[in-house]
């Protein structure tokens, strides 16, 4: 059902690399399936078989209105035959963004919550009062991050071992902490944060190794820079980076994560942060669905070429 996936891994080269003397490569997870992509396709699949094994008939999660992790549950549901639940933050708007449509359209019930009871979606009351309305269903965080998103990460550290440097993007961590598993301390893992005060994702990781394997790794760092005013703001700077890196090695790379990982990755080699000679390693961690609803709200300011 859910093999082992082979994405390309692609060199990129330009004069920047050439100066710094550094290599870098990117590992093109955002490929590893057309709608199921990214790092969401590893977290979720553990926790696909696990509620098919339990004899789940129902997902429900959590997210914001243009969250990669509703739309990949969306996806997976109509893949492997669940219904889907999203409960989404904030009132509805309409008509609904592309990735709420997206959801619909592939079977997931939407919710809305307000921003204030959303807050209390973990609480015991509110999960009792979702069973009472939907039924018995398999419980995903918000973000998708558990031990079986953990386990399904590690796999993307496959090929971590080939190189000095591994890049991930960090959300809630969970991707960040499979890799390291993957890595076994081994090599150095920089975490680029999405969010403002990434500090936190340090200890949050570390609970997430000990839990997972009793072994915690500390080969890994924050790199909390980067995050151009918090989770999901962006900046000029940011958008003419994702389009001018698009135009020169067509690859796409969203405002929220995967952008903000490169744009603060060069700004690295640019500084000379990597001694000569080393071995970069990006993983490409998708969310490229999130391009069609950022261009709504803000004017098709991505670009996108393609081959
Ligand atoms: C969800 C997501 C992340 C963050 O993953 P975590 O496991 O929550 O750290 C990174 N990149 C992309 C593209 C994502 O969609």
């Amino acid at each position: 059902m859910m093999q082992e996936q082979q994405v390309p891994t692609t060199r990129i080269q330009e004069s920047l690399l050439t100066k710094a003397d550094v290599s870098l490569y990117i590992q093109r997870e955002e490929l590893v399936h057309p709608t199921l992509s990214g790092n969401k396709w590893y977290k979720l699949k553990y926790n696909i078989l696990k509620a098919r094994e339990e004899g789940y008939e129902t997902l429900l999660t959590f997210g914001g209105a243009y969250s990669n992790h509703i739309y990949a549950t969306a996806a997976a549901g109509k893949l492997f035959g669940f219904k889907t639940i999203g409960i989404i933050r904030g009132e509805q708007a309409q008509p609904l963004n592309e990735t709420l449509r997206f959801a619909q359209d592939c079977g997931m019930q939407l919710q809305h919550l307000s921003r204030e009871a959303f807050q209390h979606k973990n609480d015991p009351g509110m999960i009792a009062q979702l069973q009472d309305q939907w039924g018995r269903f398999y419980l995903l965080p918000e973000g998708g991050t558990n031990l079986l998103a953990v386990r399904g990460c590690e796999e993307m550290g496959r090929q971590a071992a080939h190189y000095d440097v591994v890049c991930v993007s960090v959300g809630t961590g969970g991707t960040l902490a499979g890799v390291a598993m993957a890595m076994k301390g081994q090599n150095r893992l920089l975490g680029f944060s999405a969010l403002k005060n990434g500090q936190f994702l340090t200890e949050e990781i570390h609970r997430l190794m000990d839990a997972y394997k009793g072994t915690v790794y500390h080969n890994f760092q924050i790199i909390d820079q980067y995050h151009f005013g918090g989770y999901a703001k962006f900046k000029p700077a940011l958008i003419d980076f994702i389009n001018q890196f698009n135009q020169r090695h067509r690859i796409l790379l969203d405002p929220v994560y995967t952008g903000k990982m490169m744009f603060g990755l060069y700004d690295m080699i640019r500084q000379g942060y990597f001694s000569e000679g080393s071995r970069l390693l990006v993983i490409h961690s998708g969310g490229l669905q999130g391009i069609q609803g950022f261009n709504e709200r803000y004017k098709n300011k991505l670009c996108i070429y393609s081959e």
